[in-house]
C-alpha cells in the first residue's frame, strides 16, 4: 500500500492544475453559507495561545517522536515518585482533546504533519477524568491518552477522505474546508463544527469499550468521559448527533459532502471512511513533554537506528531522485537537483551522525532523528 505522505503528494501535486469544476452536483448551496457558531477555522490552523495549548514546550529537542507500548504499564509501578506529576496543576480546565493534542494535516504541515501531544494539558485532562469519575489518575493515564488520539486520528481520517474526493475530482477541497467551511451549518442540530462532533463521540465509543482493561471503573470511566465532553465547546458537545445509528451516517455523509467537498453530494451511509490500524500506524505522533514521563501513558520512544548507506541512497534517489557520484575515497556525493548538495562517508556502512545532521538541517527535518526514522519508512 503506498504511504499516506507519497498519496497525499501525489494528488495534490496532481491538483495543481487549473480547478475543474465538479460533477455531479445534486443540489446547490444559498447565496449566503450560514455557520453553526462563529465562521471559525480548524483548529490546527488556529493561533497555538488561543487553543488552550498554554505551558507546553516547542523547541524542537524535546520535540520526539513516540509510539505506543504492546501492552499497559502495570499502573504506577515504574515510577520513581508516582505523587509528584498530578500534583500543582493549574486550576484552569482542559475542556476538549484538542488542547491535549492536535492533528497536523499534511496538506498544511507536510513533513511535520502528524499529531502532536503536549503532556502538561494531558496530565491536567486525566486529572479531571480522574477526579470526575474519583479515581488515581496512574489509572487512567494511558487509556486518557488513547482516548485523546481516537478523537485526532478521526481529524486524521477526513484529511484521507478529503483527499480521495481531490483524486477523484480534481478538486482541491481540503485546505478550503479548514480554512472555511470547517464550521459550516449542515444540519440544523449542531452548534459548531460537525468534524468534532465526529472526533469526540469516538473518545465517547472508546470509553465505552474499555471494560477488558478497566475492569468494573469503565462503566465509571465512561460516565464521566460524556459528562465532560457534554461541556465542551460548541461542536465538541454535538457529539449526541452520532447516538442513533440511524441518522449516524447521514451525519459523516453532510460533514463529507456539505462541508469537506463544498457542496452537497450523495455519498454511501456506512463505515467507508474509517481508517484501518495499518493507516494510523502511518501517523507520526510528537510528544512534546519530558521523554521520561513517557512510560506512564503506556508509550516509548519510537525505535530507530541510524539507516545503511543502501537504504540511504535509496530513499534519496526514490524521495528526489538525487543523483549519486563517487567521490575521494570511501565518500560519495549527492545532488538533489534543487540546489541541495553534499558528501557522506561509507566507510561505517552507515549513515554517520554528523552527516545526518548535515544533511537533516538541508531538508528542514527537525532532528537527525526525524530524518533516519523518514529514511527508514521510506526505505
Ligand atoms: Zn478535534
Amino acid at each position: 500500500m503506498a504511504s499516506f505522505p507519497a498519496y497525499f503528494e501525489a494528488v495534490m501535486s496532481r491538483n495543481q492544475e487549473p480547478h475543474i469544476p465538479p460533477r455531479q452536483i445534486v443540489d446547490s448551496w444559498p447565496d449566503e453559507l450560514e455557520y453553526a457558531g462563529d465562521p471559525i477555522s480548524a483548529p490546527w490552523l488556529r493561533d497555538e495561545s488561543q487553543a488552550g495549548r498554554a505551558g507546553v514546550t516547542t523547541r524542537p529537542r524535546d520535540r520526539v517522536l513516540v509510539e505506543l507500548g504492546d501492552s499497559l504499564p502495570q499502573l504506577g509501578s515504574n515510577l520513581a515518585d508516582p505523587g509528584r506529576l498530578f500534583t500543582g496543576l493549574p486550576d484552569e480546565s482542559v475542556d476538549n482533546a484538542d488542547a491535549v493534542a492536535i492533528y497536523r494535516p499534511w496538506h498544511f504541515f507536510r513533513d511535520e504533519w502528524g499529531i502532536e501531544i503536549y503532556e502538561h494539558n494531558l496530565l491536567r485532562f486525566t486529572h479531571q477524568i480522574a477526579e470526575a469519575m474519583c479515581e488515581s489518575p496512574y489509572l487512567l493515564a494511558p487509556i486518557v491518552f488513547r482516548q485523546v488520539l481516537e478523537h485526532e486520528y478521526a481529524h486524521f481520517d477526513f484529511e484521507v477522505i478529503a483527499t480521495r474526493f481531490e483524486d477523484v475530482t480534481a478538486d482541491p477541497c481540503y485546505r478550503e474546508y479548514c480554512l472555511s467551511r470547517y464550521a459550516l451549518r449542515v444540519r440544523d442540530e449542531q452548534t459548531g463544527p460537525l468534524e468534532e462532533a465526529i472526533a469526540t463521540w469516538r473518545e465517547v465509543v472508546f470509553a465505552r469499550r474499555t471494560r477488558g482493561v478497566l475492569g468494573p471503573a469503565s462503566s465509571r470511566y465512561a460516565k464521566a468521559v460524556e459528562m465532560l465532553s457534554r461541556e465542551a465547546p460548541s461542536g465538541y458537545r454535538d457529539w449526541p448527533l452520532l447516538q442513533d445509528p440511524k441518522t449516524r451516517g447521514s451525519v459523516v455523509c453532510d460533514l463529507c459532502g456539505g462541508c469537506i467537498l463544498g457542496y452537497p453530494f450523495a455519498l454511501e451511509e456506512g463505515d467507508w471512511w474509517r481508517s484501518t490500524r495499518t493507516h494510523r500506524a502511518e501517523v507520526p505522533l510528537r510528544w512534546m513533554g519530558e521523554h521520561e514521563n513517557l512510560k506512564i501513558f503506556g508509550a516509548r520512544e519510537k525505535e530507530w537506528r541510524r539507516p545503511t548507506i543502501k537504504e540511504l541512497e535509496r530513499w534519496l534517489k526514490s524521495t528526489y531522485g538525487a543523483s549519486i557520484t563517487r567521490g575521494k575515497g570511501s565518500h560519495r556525493h549527492y545532488d538533489l537537483g534543487n540546489g541541495v548538495k553534499g558528501t557522506y562517508s561509507t566507510s561505517a556502512g552507515h549513515l554517520l551522525r554528523p552527516e545526518a545532521k548535515q544533511l537533516a538541517a538541508k531538508l528542514e527535518f527537525p532532528s537527525d532523528r526525524e530524518l533516519c526514522i523518514a529514511i527508514l519508512q521510506g526505505a
